[in-house]
């Protein structure tokens, strides 16, 4: 990349040069899980026979919609599920969590979230913060949080003070979100939900997978999860599904989450697709490359703002199972000055500044930069965070490892200034 036009010129160059020396056994690993990935959802495509007549979509009740049933099959194979729900009536991931869980307890059950403080959202859900009406408190399921160990693996050895005789289902939240936390890679959930299953075989594992897809070469299916859920705005859509969540797993239990989508005696029969299928088709058969291309980027991200003297979880150049990648300044005015330059290189909006304000479910002011093509996608490049001591921000996603370079040059060099 030519960086003779920056100001900082010498100097952003050198640690450029030097990150690109260390780059290449790096690069040769992400393109390793991103064929092994492609390869995994073309032979699902071609198994599956997937035709361009699957790509039409459906209206009305979107009944025997063809494209539909195939789009589930796919994600199945994928995630090395029995069966999944793929549907563009899923508003959120938090909304596909949502009813996988409720379509799968009953009052007086109990949940355990293992993975310690649940997603902000998921909070809301289960009635941990806030009153709001028709959360699992309300339907009488309580959840239980047990938090991780030290190095952030899951308390094994504390999980029988918290599973009891009503305990259903132990959720385990792969990525740590806004956590300071390590997220948990699939070799380790393997070793949990084995764990689990061996002392407690009538308690179900669910996973919520969000920004996990992909990262690694296998997924929480793979090892054992009786059910996952995400959302096609994060990785899976690959850039391209407008909206959408997804769950897969066994399919009585699949089939109890699309009774809560739907109705009971409507599940999986019905809902119209629209215009979704061939973008969803398009964007999950993408989403390896556009998850790689992420990857590089939070790792280039980390790479150079780290020689710029500044922390960074994860650090570069290490392993990761999610597309989280945090950055923390020293202060204030850096960090806002930073995610206001990142918004300055996005392809939309490029003219408008962000500004710090108060957001729902958050103490004090965030500033959130976004210029994105699909309101609020996560697999798009954002920098975002509260803006409040350590000043952290989150700098992740990307659709092109060269957009992300590029953006992330500009807004270190602008902030040296
Ligand atoms: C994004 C995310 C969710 C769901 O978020 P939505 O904004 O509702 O799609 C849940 N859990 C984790 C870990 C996430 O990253």
């Amino acid at each position: 990349m030519d960086t003779s036009d920056l100001q900082n010129a010498s100097k952003i160059s050198r640690w450029i040069e030097e990150i690109e020396e260390a780059w290449a056994p790096l690069q040769r690993e992400i393109e390793g899980v991103v064929e092994a990935n492609q390869a995994k959802i073309l032979s699902a495509y071609r198994k599956e026979h997937i035709s361009d007549d699957h790509l039409q979509g459906s209206d009305g009740y979107g009944y025997d919609d063809a494209g539909r049933e195939a789009l589930g099959r796919v994600y199945a194979h994928a995630f090395g599920t029995e069966a999944a729900i793929v549907r563009p009536q899923f508003v959120s991931g938090t909304h596909a969590i949502a009813a996988a869980l409720f379509g799968n307890l009953r009052p007086g059950d109990e949940i355990v979230y293992a993975s310690g403080d649940p997603y902000e959202t998921m909070k809301e859900v289960l009635g941990l913060v806030g009153d709001s009406p028709g959360n699992f408190r309300e339907y009488d399921i309580q959840t239980r949080v047990l938090p991780l160990t030290p190095s952030g693996d899951v308390h094994l050895d504390r999980l029988p003070e918290v599973i009891h005789e009503k305990t259903k289902w132990v959720v385990i939240q792969r990525s740590k979100g806004y956590d300071e936390r390590p997220s948990i890679p699939i070799q380790q959930l393997e070793q949990q939900i084995r764990s689990i299953k061996k002392r407690w075989p009538h308690v179900y594992v669910f996973i919520d997978n969000c920004y996990g897809e992909f990262v690694e070469t296998i997924e929480p299916g793979h090892v054992g999860a009786d059910l996952l859920a995400g959302s096609l705005i994060k990785n899976p859509g690959g850039g391209l599904a407008k909206t959408g969540g997804y769950i897969a797993g066994k399919e009585s239990l699949v089939e109890r989450a699309a009774s809560r989508l739907s109705a009971p005696g409507i599940g999986l029969e019905a809902g119209a697709t629209g215009s979704f299928l061939g973008e969803a088709f398009q964007g999950f058969f993408l989403a390896p490359m556009i998850v790689g291309e992420a990857l590089k980027g939070a790792h280039f991200t980390a790479a150079l703002l780290e020689k710029a003297g500044f922390q960074t979880n994860p650090a570069p150049f290490t392993s990761r199972t999610d597309l989280i990648q945090s950055v923390s300044f020293q202060d204030e005015e850096q960090m806002i000055f930073f995610c206001q330059n990142i918004q300055k290189y996005s392809p939309i909006n490029a003219y408008v500044t962000p500004i710090p304000g108060p957001l729902p479910g958050y103490e004090g002011d965030v500033i959130m930069a976004a210029g994105t093509f699909i309101q609020g996608a996560s697999i798009e490049l954002s920098a975002d965070g509260p803006v409040k001591p350590p000043y952290t921000a989150y700098v992740q996603g990307g659709l092109s490892f060269a957009h992300v370079k590029i953006a992330v040059i500009q807004a270190l060099d602008t902030m040296m200034n």
